[in-house]
């Protein structure tokens, strides 16, 4: 049997290259003739398509699925499912594991690709056991990263677990682009001598040895190559469709793909990428092999540019990308993927932005030390631990376990609401709660587009450009950019400032969403209570008191948008 092709290109090529954005209305077109070529799966969805979906496109997750199911009628579609965090960013209780896997094969999805960030098997066990039950296919993913920990030995035996679980196949999962063509072979190797099942490569051109990979994979026994269309491969996204069929062309190998149907998909991909053009950064577009160091993948690198843009901090990109490394060697050296990667990103970027390393820290970081997450592949940094939990113990169980039941919670919490309209929308909101009513009660636009012209015109006058100001509140120094218009601007942050030095204010650190008011006007606080959760670069960050009081004012509510340096409260 030749070698077999899932293409990514409607979802995680854009995922890696424009930060998940291409809209279904972009899909639907090429759907039927990407049924035609004969690909082993369309890999359409999970991953960041629906935290995106609703975030920013304004659009329902499941109906994409839905409508891509109507006209992809023969051929599989695939999902990448984050074993126990679902498609969120942390771990769900098994009944909302159950519901949703359920819902996503009842909606269209065929295939399963399954992971758990920290490859701690427990956690995609059941998903992979629903998966099953199901009918559906299930694909066990291992996450293939590089530290002084792993080896092909250890990821080898991660496959012969997966195989015991009833996996279908296993897909060595090189998210960041790490693995060199030697290693790909070896591991093929280990990993075929341990499984009778199909392996599956999947590697992004991140560092630029993806191509060379695939080859050596191939050569090594390997089943099936994941796959992105040219004018949405490369870079930081997957090696090219076309190519790849075409390397393989007349050899034992052969896909048995028309070229010249891929050629005529691949002209309108070329021409979706012009309307996206704004959107693709030159960082992601071409390889570089610093990512060998920073292991960031692409997805969650544009994603840190655009979190970083909106936080108005992308000049210290460099210093993050820096951070990184070190914040994953206190982590135990855990692969880069999501909601892991989220949570190693934001600390570092929280890192950077304090005059401490740790000294503001997100909920996630500290159930992560907790064990909440799993098993980190090795040792954490005991003094980084301490310093973050103290002398709390890590669970020993799988962290699901601890978990109670929270589909009937979430079932009349929801109904309760009354805008959830099937049983799809009771699962979205059991991911994304904060989201999803927001969504459906029609309070969320589609995020317009950058027009081109606009993109490509830089040349504005240094009266124009953001002007920088570092402002001394209480002692502590707050780096305020102010943008144009420069009057209205200045206007607006000098209240700002103001606001900020009157006495017991309580100050947004960051720019996101309001999730929790954990207080009341009259209610007395004492120094480092917390006042308030806000959502920000995708984690929970608590606001404290600065000190001992009575809740004077708030001024915010649940599931508004707040600024960095933006007063939330007084406490006097
Ligand atoms: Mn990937």
């Amino acid at each position: 049997m030749g070698l077999l092709i899932t293409d990514s290109t409607l979802r995680d090529a854009h995922q890696s290259l424009i930060a998940t954005r291409m809209r279904t209305r972009d899909m639907l077109p090429i759907a039927e003739m990407l049924d035609k070529v004969g690909f082993f799966a369309l890999d359409v969805w999970g991953g960041a398509t629906f935290d995106v979906c609703l975030r920013f496109l304004n659009e329902d997750p499941w109906l994409r699925l839905r409508d891509l199911k109507e006209k992809v009628k023969n051929t599989r579609l695939q999902m990448v499912l984050r074993g126990q965090n679902l498609v969120g960013y942390r771990h769900y209780s098994d009944d909302v594991v159950r519901e949703f896997i359920c819902l996503a094969v009842k909606n269209g999805v065929d295939v399963f690709s399954i992971y758990d960030a920290l490859n701690d098997m427990r956690n995609v066990k059941l998903a992979i056991e629903v998966a099953k039950d199901q009918g559906a296919f299930a694909q066990g993913a291992i996450c293939y990263t590089t530290s002084p920990v792993h080896t092909v030995e250890k990821f080898a035996e991660m496959a012969r677990t997966l195989q015991s679980f009833g996996c279908d196949s296993i897909c060595i999962k090189d998210l960041a682009g790490l693995i060199s063509p030697w290693t790909a072979s070896e591991l093929v190797k280990a990993i075929k001598k341990r499984v009778s099942i199909p392996v599956a490569l999947h590697s992004h051109c991140s560092s630029g040895m993806a191509h060379m990979g695939y080859h050596a994979g191939v050569l090594a026994g390997v089943d099936i190559l994941d796959t992105a269309f040219s004018a949405f491969g490369g870079g930081a996204s997957l090696p090219p469709t076309e190519g790849v069929v075409a390397a393989f062309r007349d050899t034992p190998f052969d896909t048995g793909l028309d070229l010249d149907l891929l050629y005529e998909i691949g002209e309108y991909f070329v021409a979706l990428s012009r309307k996206y053009g704004p959107l693709f950064t030159t960082e992601l577009i071409h390889p570089s092999v610093d990512v060998l160091t920073h292991q960031i993948p692409g997805g969650m690198f544009s994603n840190l540019v655009n979190q970083l843009r909106e936080q108005n901090i992308l000049d210290r990109l460099g210093e993050v990308m820096e951070e990184i490394p070190r914040v994953r060697a206190d982590l135990g050296y855990p692969p880069l993927a999501a909601p892991v990667s989220q949570l190693v990103v934001t600390q570092a970027v929280l890192n950077v932005l304090s005059a401490k390393r740790y000294k503001r820290v997100t909920e996630e970081l500290k159930n992560y030390f907790l064990g909440y997450y799993g098993r980190p592949p090795s040792d954490v940094n005991e003094e980084v631990k301490k310093f973050v939990v103290g002398d709390r113990k890590p669970i020993e169980a799988r962290p699901a376990e601890l978990i109670a039941s929270e589909w009937e919670l979430t079932r009349y919490a929801g109904q309760k609401l009354g805008v959830l309209r099937d049983e799809e929308d009771f699962v979205t909101y059991a991911l994304f709660p904060q989201l999803a009513v927001r969504f459906l009660r029609g309070e969320l636009e589609e995020e317009a587009m950058p027009d081109i012209l606009e993109a490509a015109d830089s040349s504005a006058s240094p009266l124009e450009s953001p002007v920088e100001l570092s402002v001394d509140v209480d002692g502590e120094v707050f780096n305020v950019k102010v943008s144009p218009p420069l009057g209205k601007a200045l206007e607006v942050e000098q209240t700002r400032v103001a606001k900020k030095i009157s006495r017991g204010a309580i100050v947004s650190p960051l720019r996101g969403m309001v999730l929790r008011i954990e207080v009341e006007v009259g209610e007395k606080v004492k120094k480092g209570g917390v006042i308030a959760v806000i959502e920000a670069l995708k984690m929970e960050n608590k606001v404290s008191a600065t000190h001992t009081g009575v809740v004077r004012e708030i001024f915010m509510r649940e599931g508004q948008r707040v600024g960095a340096g933006d007063v939330l409260g007084v406490v006097d």
